[in-house]
């Protein structure tokens, strides 16, 4: 029974331009005043004052009417309802009870509750907020001209005080732990996204290798490292045109990204791979002079001439040609990548399949 109500409590609205906590928050809200006026309504049979329990039962129907507006995806419209109807039994009540009733401090509540509601402008804020505290002040001054028609007086008096203010912190509570509730999924949504759009930033889509700009990016913080030595090669595949021609376009997308998956395994431990542009690839070989290097890239060279791609029953080898350089710091990066680059079309000039160093 409790798991039901409960799961009817905090189920969510369908609308996905609509915020959960929104809707729930008015739920919660609509029921702690509906059991308030319910309450009221019992102080005021001890008074007798039937008009006024009316009243006030009208209220309870109103709020019974926006909650069911909140299942039907229609919150907006329960968050008008929902200000009208607070406004309406704190006007109502404190003319007729009195400022010292303490019920004109609900005002405050809803305040507070038109911030939840990410999808109400700013501007409409603004606006009910400052009708919210003429209202206020209306009734202050109100109450200061007339004498209310209902006396409350003896027990009744502090215990419609405590009640009140009771109900009040609960409501306010309410509001504000859904306020931040609200704020903090917000953030952590942004976060993710955030680090979503780094990703895809960095990334080359095709091959989930970096990317040529992200690359450039992390040499450039390596170089800055003291002591930091670094080889770099630029490998391109032979004769990739014709793999595309022959085969068609999608098999030299799958040729890359079997590849990138031999780079990044070869890679793993040595420094970092990234798709330098087409069938072009960069290696950054960490902590290696052209030597190391050197015999690293044999076996990643190797590891290309065995590796087979499977495509439509076919089986595809291709090689790849480099051109490697041991980084000089007296050069600036360009400078060091256009002396790999040049090593690479010698290395096609001079027959393909090779590492010129
Ligand atoms: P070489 O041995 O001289 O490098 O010959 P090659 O055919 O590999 O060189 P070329 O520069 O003439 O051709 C590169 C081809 O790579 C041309 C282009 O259509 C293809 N290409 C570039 N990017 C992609 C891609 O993302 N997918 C596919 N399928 N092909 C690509
Ligand atoms: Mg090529
Ligand atoms: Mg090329």
């Amino acid at each position: 029974m409790f798991t039901y109500f409960k799961n009817l409590l905090l189920r969510d609205v369908n609308n996905p331009n609509e915020s959960s906590g929104g809707a729930i928050t008015l739920r919660i809200c609509s029921l702690i005043i509906m059991a308030y006026l319910l309450f009221l309504s019992g102080v005021l049979v001890c008074l007798q004052s039937a008009s006024l329990i009316l009243c006030n039962i009208f209220f309870i129907a109103l709020y019974g009417y926006l909650l069911w507006l909140t299942y039907c995806d229609m919150t907006k419209g329960a968050v008008l309802w929902f200000n009208l109807a607070t406004i309406g039994f704190v006007c109502f009540n404190v003319i007729f009870i009195g400022w010292n009733s303490g019920i004109q401090h609900f005002l405050f509540m809803l305040i507070l509750l038109n911030l939840i509601f990410t999808y109400v402008s700013k501007n409409a804020q603004l606006i009910v907020t400052a009708l919210l505290c003429i209202i206020r002040l209306f009734l202050y001054f109100f109450c200061r001209a007339y004498k209310p028609r209902v006396h409350i007086s003896g027990i009744l008096d502090p215990v419609l005080q405590c009640i009140t203010t009771i109900f009040i912190f609960a409501l306010l509570f309410v509001c504000g732990t859904m306020l931040a509730r609200d704020s903090q999924n917000m953030e952590r949504k942004l976060i993710s996204y955030n680090n979503e759009l780094k990703q895809l930033a960095n990334t080359d889509t095709l091959t989930k290798l970096w990317n040529r700009l992200h690359l450039m990016h992390y040499i450039e913080k390596k170089i800055r490292e003291p002591y930091q030595f670094m080889s770099i090669a630029i490998g391109d595949i032979d004769f990739f045109k014709k793999i595309n021609d022959t085969y068609g376009h999608e098999c030299g997308d799958e040729v890359l990204r079997s590849l990138a998956k031999v780079f990044v395994e070869k890679m793993n431990g040595n420094g970092v791979v990234a798709r330098w542009g087409g069938e072009e690839f960069i290696f950054v070989f960490e902590n290696a002079n052209g030597d190391e290097a050197f015999d690293k890239l044999v076996k990643l060279r190797d590891a290309v001439k065995d590796n087979v791609v499977i495509y439509n029953d076919l089986e595809i080898k291709v090689t790849m040609t480099f051109g490697l350089v041991e980084f000089d710091h007296d050069l600036n990066l360009d400078e060091n990548i256009s002396i790999a680059d040049q090593r690479l079309y010698q290395g096609k000039s001079e027959g393909r399949d090779r590492i010129i160093y």
